[in-house]
């Protein structure tokens, strides 16, 4: 049963069993055999029901040539190599009630206390680290959530009213954002994301390579829509993110199976409902010394093993939340340097459907993702990332500061 207490003993290395029924063929011009000799390295995507290469199985994949000649892409450069993580904003007075809106409407309040929203702090490290090379600052100057005419931030009742708040910018100009009580009743309001990010492109310093808003708040992007953790417009070099729906009183329960034990066979032939499919991809027997997946797992069932008798260690949701919102910040990052969602192997760069689909993905970029990023930013910021020399000892102290540990 793929449940907590799970061994994950078999594994698979490639796509779900479902990826075929959805009509997603993996694309054989690299294999983790042939990259790594280690089948272990690099796995595939997993596509399982209802995740975003399922629903969307004929995605164009975007290879290292087509990321370099994108026309939109922004260049790093020497004068703009910077990344500005804007903190949420604060609140005037006037607006105190929309502190409730960051509160996850079926949070106890134990949750509340036994938890740490994310740290600016500590995204600042994991993103200079992420993105080394580049600088990566706190932007200093608040923006401010304000009263919009008469509206003070009250919680409304309906989803279909939508109203505006103000959010004022540093420069003291005030923007009027669209908000709505959340359609699925899991926030008590959410944002406008293109709305905040309107405010936010008027306010891009001039040494920023992007400029990215992290919201306290949770947001939406347009009717259909239910809610966005987060957007980039990488031609315009700004993104949001939100941390609302990673916080551990709203996100679904894992049940042990996020990455990495997300490729487990037990678990994914749960989801797949294995009967169904004329074609089984093969899962492997997972073994001692098989590989970096294998010892991911391994950490992971440890750390929990070791905390099974007094359940789960306090710190775990802080730190779950910090990971999540950490990852989903540098995804969105990396669309500002022009990478498009990758369908190449289980990869940071995956597009998304759900919370779930997040939890199952890694926090790695894969090898097609990790080439892109290292010449945006080698080519940009790493003085003789372009000479024959250099280039190779660059690339393999890139490669080593980008191996998870
Ligand atoms: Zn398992
Ligand atoms: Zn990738």
């Amino acid at each position: 049963m793929a449940n907590r207490t799970c061994k994950h003993t078999s594994l698979y290395l490639d796509v779900s069993p479902h990826a075929s029924k959805a009509g997603f063929k993996q694309l054989e011009l690299l294999t983790s055999k042939e990259l790594l000799e280690d089948e272990m390295a690099f796995p595939g995507p997993l596509v399982l029901p209802g995740d975003d290469l399922a629903d969307d199985p004929e995605y164009p994949p975007q290879d290292f040539n087509e990321w370099r000649d994108e026309e939109e892409r922004n260049p790093v450069t020497n004068e703009r190599k910077t990344i500005y993580i804007v903190p949420s904003p604060l609140f005037e007075k006037s607006v105190s009630k929309m502190q409730a809106w960051s509160v996850c409407s079926s949070a106890k309040e134990q949750d509340a206390r036994a938890v740490n929203a994310p740290d600016i702090q500590d995204i600042v490290e994991y993103l200079s680290a992420f993105f080394y090379g580049m600088d990566v600052k706190i932007f200093d100057q608040p923006f401010h959530w304000h009263k919009w005419e008469s509206y003070d931030g009250a919680v409304l009742k309906h989803s279909n009213t939508e109203t505006r708040i103000g959010l004022k910018s540093p420069s003291k100009e005030l923007f009027g954002i669209r908000c709505r009580a959340s359609p699925d009743e899991t926030s008590p309001m959410q944002v406008n994301l293109n709305d905040v990010l309107d405010a936010l492109a008027e306010n891009i310093p001039s040494d920023a390579h992007s400029i990215m808003i992290l919201l306290d708040q949770d947001m939406y992007e347009g009717d259909g829509d239910i809610f966005c953790a987060g957007r980039a417009y990488g031609g315009s070099r700004i993104a949001a993110v939100s941390t609302f729906r990673d916080q551990p009183a709203c996100a679904p329960k894992d049940n042990g199976h996020a990455w990495p034990s997300s490729h487990c066979a037990a678990y994914i032939n749960q989801l797949c409902h294995l009967q169904t499919y004329t074609t089984k991809p093969q899962p492997v027997q997972r073994k001692p010394n098989s590989g970096p997946l294998h010892a991911a797992i391994k950490a992971t069932t440890s750390t929990r093993h070791e905390s099974s008798s007094s359940s789960i260690p306090s710190e775990a949701p802080t730190a779950q939340w910090l990971g999540r919102v950490a990852v989903t910040m540098a995804h969105e990052l990396c669309h500002c340097l022009g990478l498009d969602h990758c369908v190449y192997f289980a990869c940071a760069m995956q597009g998304c459907g759900s919370v779930e689909e997040a939890q199952r993905q890694p926090p790695y970029v894969c090898p097609v993702c990790l080439e892109k990023l290292a010449a945006a930013i080698g080519e940009g910021a790493v003085a003789g990332w372009n000479d024959e020399v250099w280039s190779m000892a660059v690339r393999e102290k890139w490669l080593r500061a980008q191996r998870p540990c």
